[in-house]
């Protein structure tokens, strides 16, 4: 797969309300000849009570309430598929866009706290050779609404009760679905600032409890930092060589290891929040001792305290060579990375058995 970062298909999907600033959202309010105060109607609608449907808008004027709505809502994300795991908790959503361009979800919930995994574009240009999405290439860039109806169908099912456990909401996003979110940066701030954002003009979620996830995109990285909203930044690093690396995220043939993980320590030192270094392991790939080593030594080069490794298994996609580093191998990758003084924690394989992250749903879909 070439490296790709410009979409081939650019169609825009319509303008929806949670594109909007909250000062455009008046503005559109009122050129449908409507009082400004219903800007704040419709977000409260939308961002608190996580609809869009008319006819629950009753403190709206039956006249124009459906009018507004139709306007202001169009539909731009429309679920096809749906597969649960762990008992009903994991729930993994394929949907179709405007343009029939295909992304999906992964609600995760556990027992203190639910996690959504989002898609900032449909495919991906980065060409990753061990993931799913990395084979489809980058289809287009995703709106800031259509990132965000991701996330209030989300809050929506779980506010109905829908996943077991009884009523809840979302705490945790992840831009870990579909995608590289930098490659999108206008999109994804604008989603941040409207996670973000107290409710009701926005879904008042906490910073440092969304996680921006990114193949090492430097320049992106650096304005990330500077944005003033301290999300967590995750770094699919995968290698701590240059050799490997070029191989398993070809962006790092412009973008080097060491000017990643530069970037990723000023992203640390602007904004406070440690970083998370993601590597996948592969079996007699990447998950050398010798290259647990070191990566904990060019971590500790640039200090201490600011970074944390979240070694994951490898999830192999359909017709992969590769496969997921034995368990032994694992814990020796691990303890060598802590024996360096880097904290480190396996992240949870959940939903693998649905292909939960990584594209999958959707690749398997394309083949059909
Ligand atoms: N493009 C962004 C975010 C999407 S991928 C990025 O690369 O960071 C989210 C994470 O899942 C990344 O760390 C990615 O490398 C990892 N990933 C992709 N395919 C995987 C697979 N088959 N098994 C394990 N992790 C995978």
């Amino acid at each position: 797969m070439p490296l790709q970062m410009a979409p081939r298909r650019r169609g825009k999907p319509p303008k929806h309300f949670a594109d909007l600033t909250p000062a455009e959202r008046v503005a559109s309010v009122e050129a449908m000849g409507e009082k400004p105060f219903r800007a704040k109607q419709l977000a409260t609608h939308y961002f608190q009570h996580f609809t869009s449907d008319p006819e629950q808008m009753t403190d709206l004027p039956a006249t124009t309430r459906e009018a507004m709505a139709t306007t202001m809502f169009p539909q731009l994300i429309r679920p096809t598929r749906r597969l649960e795991a762990d008992g009903g908790t994991t729930v993994k959503t394929l949907w179709h866009l405007f343009d029939d361009a295909r992304v999906e979800s992964v609600l995760m919930r556990y027992p203190n706290r639910t996690t959504l995994c989002i898609s900032s574009q449909a495919g991906c240009g980065m060409a990753c050779p061990f993931c799913a999405t990395g084979q489809l290439g980058l289809t287009r860039n995703l709106s800031t609404a259509e990132i965000l109806e991701q996330v209030r169908a989300a809050n929506k099912s779980l506010a109905a009760g829908e996943i077991p456990g009884g009523p809840t909401r979302l705490n945790n996003l992840v831009f870990m679905g579909m995608g590289e979110p930098l490659a999108n940066p206008r999109a994804v701030i604008e989603t941040v600032r409207a996670l973000v954002a107290p409710q009701p003009e926005g879904f008042g979620m906490s910073a440092r409890n969304i996680t921006v996830s990114t193949v090492g995109l430097v320049p992106a990285m650096r304005k990330l930092a500077d944005l003033g909203i301290p999300v967590t930044l995750a770094l699919s690093l995968h290698a701590p060589d240059d050799d490997l690396r070029s191989e398993l995220v070809p962006i790092n043939t412009r973008w080097s290891v060491d000017e990643a993980l530069d970037a990723a320590r000023h992203y640390f030192e602007v904004t406070g929040r440690r970083v998370s270094i993601e590597y996948a392991l592969i079996k007699d790939m990447n998950d050398h001792g010798w290259r647990a080593d070191l990566l904990g030594e060019k971590l500790n080069a640039r200090g201490r305290g600011w970074v944390h490794v979240n070694p994951i298994p490898l999830n192999p996609t359909p017709g992969s060579i590769w496969t997921a580093s034995e368990r032994a191998v694992e814990d020796e990758f691990v303890a060598r990375l802590r024996g360096h003084g880097i904290p480190t924690t396996i992240r949870d394989t959940r939903g693998s058995d649905i292909d939960g992250a990584c594209g999958q749903l959707a690749a398997e879909e394309d083949d059909e």
